[in-house]
């Protein structure tokens, strides 16, 4: 039997909070399906600076090479603010996700019936919404050079970066995006400014080209991306996988997740080439006004190890259990203080991993 290893980072905040459900539910996927995991714990963010004076250590970076997969809490808070920039929290991450060459961003967008009154849009536009957002993670403005702040012989000054992007780096994301396709509606837009950016342009020739060499079953579509941040408002039903530049990405994952209402029921995943490991975490932050209270809500988290069994262990029938455990425990009305409404039953976070246990095994 395959002994899959999984790192666990919880991080800072409500991180250790989170990650211990997720824990709970390794641990019975371990007794009930027959899966065997090695499973390490490692600091990452501001308690990694504390105990090592680095966000990331050199070790913990090669446990991470190694695993199967990294299943991450989150990172920061205020006591850190002040830290030099390359110490802080948020950088032990970003050199994580650059040192994996993790360059496709998976963030999906899923209203769940029972929420489906906490999004600010109507109910009948976001119902049932499933959208896949896949967004570049490595390239694009971010990084590209040159880069920098100039004075001007006028005395003015000049900002600049630089919008790049390979033909690699474009057809690597879109394999990612037409593979995701492929398990679930068949569905791929892509979104750039071909209309006015030469990077657009070639975004949109290498996308058609790779979808023409190997990915003629999917369904590819082509939209402005200015028109695409209208119409995930519009008509978001219309999406199925959507898949853009670092910068654009960044944008539209966050107005598709603000679609669903809820911060804490958002996960994500991180991917690199095929076979290396991938990073799994929830969209929020590490929360640190709740911190210790034990009140956070873990279903991001929860949804985030669904994505880790699906696309790292290729165990999408156990990915399918939790979402429908998650569904479920929603339905019947149990709510950590973040997702509360009228006539439901109030719980913690230990309580809601307990209920995903209950739902998944009774
Ligand atoms: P945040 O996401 O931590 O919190 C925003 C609000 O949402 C807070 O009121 C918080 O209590 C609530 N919230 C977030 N997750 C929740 C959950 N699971 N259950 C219940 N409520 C939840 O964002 P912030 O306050 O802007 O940032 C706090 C720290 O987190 C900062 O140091 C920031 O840099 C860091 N951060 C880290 C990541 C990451 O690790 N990937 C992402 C975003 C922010």
């Amino acid at each position: 039997m395959t002994t899959h290893k999984i790192l666990l980072l919880p991080g800072d905040g409500i991180g250790p909070e989170i990650i211990a459900e997720a824990r709970k539910l390794l641990a019975c996927f371990a007794e009930h399906a027959g899966l065997r995991f090695d499973l390490w714990e490692d600091h990452i963010g501001g308690c990694a600076y504390e105990a090592y004076g680095v966000p990331l250590t050199r070790d913990t970076l090669e446990t991470a090479r190694a695993a199967d997969a990294i299943l991450m809490g989150a990172v920061g808070g205020p006591q850190w603010a002040d830290v030099p920039y390359d110490k802080r929290p948020e950088a032990g991450l970003l050199t994580l996700r650059k040192e994996l060459d993790l360059f496709a961003n998976l963030r999906p967008a899923i209203v769940f019936d029972a929420l489906v009154d906490a999004s600010t849009l109507k109910p009948e536009i976001v119902k049932g919404l499933d959208i896949l957002i896949v967004r570049e993670l490595t390239g694009g403005v971010y990084f590209g050079e040159p880069r920098g702040i100039e004075t001007l012989p006028d005395g003015q000054r000049r900002g600049f970066n630089t919008q790049v992007y390979t033909t690699n780096e474009i057809r690597r994301v879109a394999d990612v995006a037409f593979t995701l396709a492929r398990k679930r509606n068949g569905r791929v837009c892509s979104m750039e400014k071909a209309n006015v950016m030469e990077s657009g342009k070639l975004w949109r020739e290498e996308v058609t080209k790779r979808h023409a060499e190997s990915y003629a079953d999917i369904d590819l579509s082509h939209m402005y991306a200015d028109n695409g941040a209208m119409q995930l408002c519009r008509n978001p039903g219309q999406f199925d996988v959507i898949v853009t530049d670092n910068l654009f990405g960044d944008i539209l994952s966050d107005e598709a997740a603000m679609l669903t209402g809820s911060l804490g029921m958002l996960p994500s995943a991180s991917l690199g080439a095929p076979g290396s490991p991938g990073l799994y975490e929830p969209i929020h932050g590490s929360a640190p006004d709740i911190a210790g209270k034990g009140i956070a809500n873990p279903l991001a988290t929860i949804l985030s190890l669904a994505m880790l069994l699906r696309y790292s262990l290729d165990r999408g029938d156990l990915a399918d259990r939790i979402e429908q455990a998650v569904q479920t425990v929603l339905s019947e009305g149990l709510r950590t203080p973040d997702i509360m409404a009228e006539g439901c039953t109030a719980t913690d976070t230990a309580g809601m991993g307990a209920a995903i246990l209950r739902a998944l095994y009774s």
